[in-house]
């Protein structure tokens, strides 16, 4: 399906995915907003980690989204993912400050044999900064639904991950998109309702897959939009309840508060 649709982008001369001006993927003027610095969302329910973000999800990135999930412009992936990286860089951040230290594993073994006295370790400010030189976090996506998946014959966050890993991999930044994520059954459409409702709605939703291995593992969740935070709060719980240790989230695109 994708093979097809990237023929049909290649073949057809399309406008810009954001303004549908200039026949380009998408022009410079819409590409701004994919390029701002990662910002911490405001207002996350209890349990999240405040997610990180990058645009508004307002026009033009709700054009642009809509075309790369439901229109089949996949190429659209490469800016929508290098903004992701951006957001999983902040909120891998603080644990990137220090490099590993003493992290080889002949230190920890001593060398009694030679007399040599093993170095003292260094007392991390925190030691998950040290589990970053063996382990590469994870990055665990919240999966669509599996309808929408078949509909767009695609899994729009899995690309956009793609993309990102690809990139902080580039960076110097080890990172492993895994898909470790399933939506356990049917859950209705979350357009229509509130916070609350929200919540209620997608409580024990998730679930890791049983072949997933993320116990122990460090790992940031990802989403292409925070709404209320409801889904990537309950990501946040299955992902905890499978034993992972949860870094942070990061998402392209934040909805704005409306003003009361
Ligand atoms: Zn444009």
């Amino acid at each position: 399906m994708k093979f097809f649709t990237d023929l049909i982008d290649l073949l057809l001369p399309e406008s810009c995915a954001g303004c549908g001006g200039v026949p380009i993927l998408l022009c410079d003027a819409c590409a701004v907003p994919l390029r701002a610095p990662a910002r911490p969302v405001r207002a996350t329910p209890d349990g999240l980690p405040p997610p990180w973000t990058v645009a508004a999800y307002e026009d033009p990135l709700r054009s642009i989204l809509a075309a790369y999930k439901e229109h089949g412009r996949t190429a659209l992936a490469v800016p929508l993912g290098e903004a992701l990286a951006r957001s999983i860089r902040a909120a891998l951040a603080p644990h990137l400050t220090s490099p590993a230290r003493n992290t080889s594993p002949a230190w920890n073994e001593g060398r009694g044999a030679t007399g040599e006295q093993p170095p003292q370790r260094a007392a991390p400010r925190d030691d998950r900064v040290l589990r970053l030189g063996h382990d590469p976090p994870i990055v665990v996506w919240v999966p669509s639904r599996r309808r929408a998946v078949r509909r767009r014959g695609h899994d729009a966050v899995q690309g956009l991950v793609d993309v990102a890993a690809g990139r902080l991999r580039a960076d110097g930044v080890p990172v492993i998109g895994v898909d470790a994520l399933k939506q356990r059954g049917r859950v209705a459409d979350q357009a229509a309702l509130t916070a609350t409702q929200r919540t209620a709605n997608l409580q024990g939703a998730l679930e890791v897959k049983p072949q997933a291995d993320v116990a122990g593992r460090l790992a940031v969740l990802v989403d292409d939009v925070v709404t209320t935070g409801a889904s990537l709060g309950e990501a946040a719980r299955a992902l905890r309840a499978a034993g992972a240790d949860l870094l942070g989230a990061a998402t392209v695109a934040a909805t704005p508060r409306r003003r009361p």
